[in-house]
């Protein structure tokens, strides 16, 4: 069944209806092959005279399943489940082109997808331009004659630039080229990217999706005819296939993301409050806040801001380090979208493959930190964060509060 409230398509949306012994719970088909009544049948399956299934890497029921609940919740015509989040960049990227094509890309992205435009992609001879995506001229006159993609992620990790999705989809539309967004960051509770004319939806399902810190996972949606092809090619080919088990576990993460998602919204937004008005804290970059450019975006291409931060601290490296080493609670982890606060230092961590001028363009600053505001309750997260920032500034002249 499909409904017009999310809260209710994350539990019920692309579910299928054990017929055997009416099982609530989608049941695990944990089987790496399928068995043919003939050889005949076997033969069948593979010209595709009869729908059924082959292999484990070629499709299995429990995947399937999540693939139709994550398209029923972007909205798209279909869905691929992989092996993990950048098992769905590439996976997509390669279906789409080829050597000698040119794709456009966002300067600041998520690291390994990053690396991956600008060394592997290259390495094969796919041309790359990376230019500042939220700006209209600098991706048009970016666009070549064998640009074949637009690709950009909003929010941008780290520091959480929103990408104007109406104006990425009517640059590639009127181009007649692919456009991807990676919607990690938002999942699609808060941003359908579909609706504002967007081609592909990327997903680390490793995050929001599944929520709970124990999968590495990817999902791509798109229309039939792009989904047909990644799935027929560079899934199958290329074999970044996801288990039976861990698609299971995200379909239980999903039931309840609408919850999850609204209380990582309400506590990051106090936490970012918080920050803000701190003395030891530069700048927050949070789309929630009014003071950062992507609120604007708020209300119409995403519902809130999000369970993600970044900030920098009004010191230095010593001072980020010493700040982040005397957290209690927080953990320090990569990741995000997790049960758990989690902080990292995207300059050592996440977005150390790039060349450190790179990354200083990417507006990505040594003293620069990510926080994924957990579940727990924002005092004690908040409690937290206010004792490390004491203690990273002890003895020194800027004390805070
Ligand atoms: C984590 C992440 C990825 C990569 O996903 P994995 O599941 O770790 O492979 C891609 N994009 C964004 C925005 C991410 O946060």
């Amino acid at each position: 069944m499909k409904s017009n409230h999310i809260e209710t398509n994350t539990i019920h949306a692309g579910k299928v209806k054990d017929k055997q012994f009416g099982a609530l719970s989608t049941p695990i088909y944990q089987t790496s092959t399928y068995v043919f009544d003939s050889t005949h049948q076997g033969g069948a399956r593979f010209s595709g005279d009869e729908q059924g299934y082959i292999y484990g890497r070629l499709g299995n029921p429990t995947v399937r399943e999540l693939e139709q609940r994550m398209a029923s919740l972007e909205g798209t015509d279909d869905a691929a489940a992989l092996g993990s989040g950048m098992g769905a960049v590439s996976a997509t990227i390669f279906a789409i082109v080829n050597a000698g094509d040119h794709i456009v890309a966002s300067n600041a992205l998520y690291g390994c997808s990053y690396a991956l435009l600008d060394h592997k992609c290259r390495q094969l001879g796919i041309d790359v331009t990376f230019v500042d995506i939220t700006n209209e001229m600098a991706v048009r006159s970016a666009i070549k004659d064998n640009t074949k993609m637009l690709y950009a992620e909003t929010p941008i990790n780290p520091n959480l630039v929103c990408v104007d999705l109406d104006m990425i989809a009517r640059v590639a539309k009127e181009k007649g080229i692919k456009s991807v967004i990676d919607n990690t960051f938002m999942s699609p509770v808060l941003q359908r990217p579909v609706e504002h004319g967007i081609d592909l939806i990327i997903h680390s399902a490793t995050k929001y999706l599944n929520g709970h810190g124990d999968v590495i996972a990817g999902i791509v949606c798109g229309d039939q005819e792009m989904i047909e092809e990644i799935k027929l090619t560079t899934l199958k080919d290329m074999g970044a296939v996801i288990s039976p088990h861990d698609a299971w576990l995200i379909i239980r993460g999903l039931k309840t993301l609408h919850i999850r998602v609204e209380r990582h919204c309400q506590n990051a937004q106090k936490v970012a409050e918080y920050l803000e008005q701190h003395p030891s804290i530069k700048t927050v970059y949070f789309p929630g806040l009014p003071s950062h450019d992507g609120h604007r975006l708020i209300g119409h291409q995403m519902k809130a801001g999000g369970g993600v931060m970044a900030f920098e601290i009004d010191g230095d490296f010593d001072n980020a380090v010493q700040f982040m080493d005397q957290l209690k609670m927080c953990k320090i982890a990569v990741s995000l979208g997790d049960a758990e606060t989690l902080i990292q230092h995207p300059a050592s961590m996440t977005h150390s493959p790039y060349e450190p001028e790179d990354r200083r363009a990417a507006g990505i600053s040594d003293t620069l930190v990510r926080l994924s505001v957990g579940l727990e309750h924002v005092d004690d997260i908040i409690e937290d964060l206010h004792q490390g920032l004491s203690k990273a500034f002890t003895g020194l002249v800027k004390t805070g509060s």
